[in-house]
């Protein structure tokens, strides 16, 4: 089955056939790095994220670069408000969004260029387009795109060429469609950007926010590439002043597919750091929830339709997480009951490289759980179909209970395949605290020297604790209860 994608470009959903091969090289436009990013913005990355996933699922091989924002309007005057210089400001914002991607489980990209470190590739677009008579130097030292010389400006937004202002200038890196004009590709040095400046031809001065991302996409794609993806807010101006410049100096397609999710939203406005109705990540881990329920929350809604956030949603989603895991621990149980011993990790892997060497086959409804799982997938990411197949299985699944261990195996590389996609179908191991780890290896001390009298007192204490100990030839194994 071939996936199917809409595409903003032609608004219609298209059959995904890369330029090369079966490898997907796409371009995900990263967070701008002056604060802390919102999970909204994460929305947009999880969807990103779930788009890779599928990809590599199908078996096409993925090239993915997201960029991060580290000069711009925004970072300027953040490190001006702070007195930090850009570097130092920005780099703590840069190290929170690697972490909050680990806390949410998202693959990392290939690629992840910083603006600041590709200023010549973004010098040498604007050359080309010099040389093109497709930009132009105003009285302050600025470059600008002259888009009434670009006959297909506004494609990607649809907008009505008619309706714009020949000659009419915009410095800033955000406006609305109503505003199109000739854009800034380079900004002459403004007293208010401090030390944040760069020689260039031109004078000196710092890139516009466009030119970055169509440089840093070509250094490691090439002129010509797959797939563009980001929140739809970027369409306009962002993404069509992006193809403009990269078309009008390449000569050749951008990018051969556009994909946007909508809008995180509170109470119905988009969630966004202007309006002040944001929550960070980190706020919402502070009040008690887990990147894996935040991250299905997350992903659980079509990423074209707008989602609005509640704490009430959140907690009502921990109920469905843990019908998952109830039946993955019962499916693994079967496994270990099975093999009658009390070392259940070793042993399951054992048996399950032995089922895929045997490829036991998969029951009736774990089948179509698959099937109708793939089914909505290439469908436009069509999640909800998706979630539905899922607990329609587990529904399913828990009926066939108890089953025999090499049935559960499957189901068990199953549910691995299906996680790969969706990255919190496995419950994540608890982690065992350090001072239980000492107990445990206390208790087994305790027992080689035949004080048994403070062996049990140590079982009776990580009971206590809410943890079981088992022996086992490789050592005591300790399991939340
Ligand atoms: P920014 O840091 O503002 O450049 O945004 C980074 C990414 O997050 C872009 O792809 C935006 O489109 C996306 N984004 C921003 N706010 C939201 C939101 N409330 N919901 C979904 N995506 C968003
Ligand atoms: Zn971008």
């Amino acid at each position: 089955m071939s996936f199917k994608l809409y595409n903003t470009m032609s608004r219609t959903q298209e059959e995904l056939v890369p330029l090369k091969d079966s490898h997907v090289r796409m371009y995900t436009c990263g967070p701008t790095v002056y604060n802390y990013a919102h999970i909204g913005n994460y929305r947009a990355y999880m969807f990103e994220d779930l788009l890779r996933r599928w990809l590599k699922y199908k078996g096409f091989a993925v090239t993915q670069v997201q960029n991060l924002t580290d000069v711009d309007d925004k970072t300027i005057r953040g490190s001006r408000e702070t007195g930090l210089p850009l570097r130092e400001y920005t780099q703590k914002y840069k190290e929170a969004f690697f972490e909050d991607l680990k806390t949410l489980n998202i693959e990392p990209a290939e690629f992840y260029p910083a603006a600041t470190d590709c200023i010549p590739e973004m010098i040498a677009i604007i050359e080309k387009l010099f040389a093109k008579g497709l930009a132009y130097k105003s009285d302050d030292g600025s470059v600008y795109f002259p888009i009434d010389k670009f006959p297909e400006y506004g494609k990607l937004a649809h907008l009505d060429r008619e309706g714009m202002r020949a000659g009419a200038r915009v410095a800033q890196d955000e406006y609305d469609k109503e505003n199109a004009a000739d854009f800034a590709l380079w900004k002459g040095y403004d007293k208010a950007d401090g030390d944040v400046v760069w020689d260039s031809p031109w004078g000196k001065g710092r890139p516009g926010w466009h030119i970055e991302c169509s440089a840093m996409s070509m250094k490691y794609l090439g002129e010509s590439f797959d797939l563009h993806t980001g929140g739809v807010d970027n369409i306009f101006p962002h993404h069509e002043d992006e193809i403009a410049q990269s078309e009008g100096a390449n000569g050749c397609l951008y990018s051969k597919y556009w994909m946007h999710c909508a809008h995180l939203q509170v109470d119905g406005k988009k969630m966004s750091k202007s309006l002040g109705n944001f929550y960070t990540l980190r706020q919402v881990l502070e009040k008690g929830f887990t990147g894996r329920e935040i991250r299905y929350e997350l992903i659980g809604t079509h990423y074209r339709q707008q989602l609005n956030f509640t704490f009430a949603s959140l907690t009502a989603n921990r109920a469905a997480l843990a019908r998952l895991d109830e039946f993955y621990t019962k499916v693994q149980e079967t496994i270990g009951s099975e093999t009658r011993s009390p070392k259940l990790e070793t042993q399951n892997s054992e048996l399950e490289t032995r089922n895929s060497e045997l490829e036991t086959p998969l029951p009736d409804w774990a089948q179509t759980l698959a099937a109708r799982f793939e089914e909505a997938l290439d469908d436009d990411l069509n999640i909800a179909g998706g979630l539905g197949a899922l607990f329609d299985g587990v529904h399913e699944g828990n009926k066939a209970l108890p089953m025999d261990s090499k049935t559960a195996l499957a189901v068990s590389n199953l549910w691995k395949k299906l996680d790969s996609v969706l990255g919190f179908l496995i419950p994540p191991a608890a982690e065992v605290p350090a001072e239980l780890i000492e107990m445990a290896n206390a208790r087994v001390a305790a027992k080689k020297a035949k004080n048994f009298a403070e062996a049990d007192r140590l079982r009776d204490a990580i009971t206590a604790a809410g943890w079981t100990v088992q022996d086992t030839p490789a050592g005591p194994k300790l399991k939340k209860a």
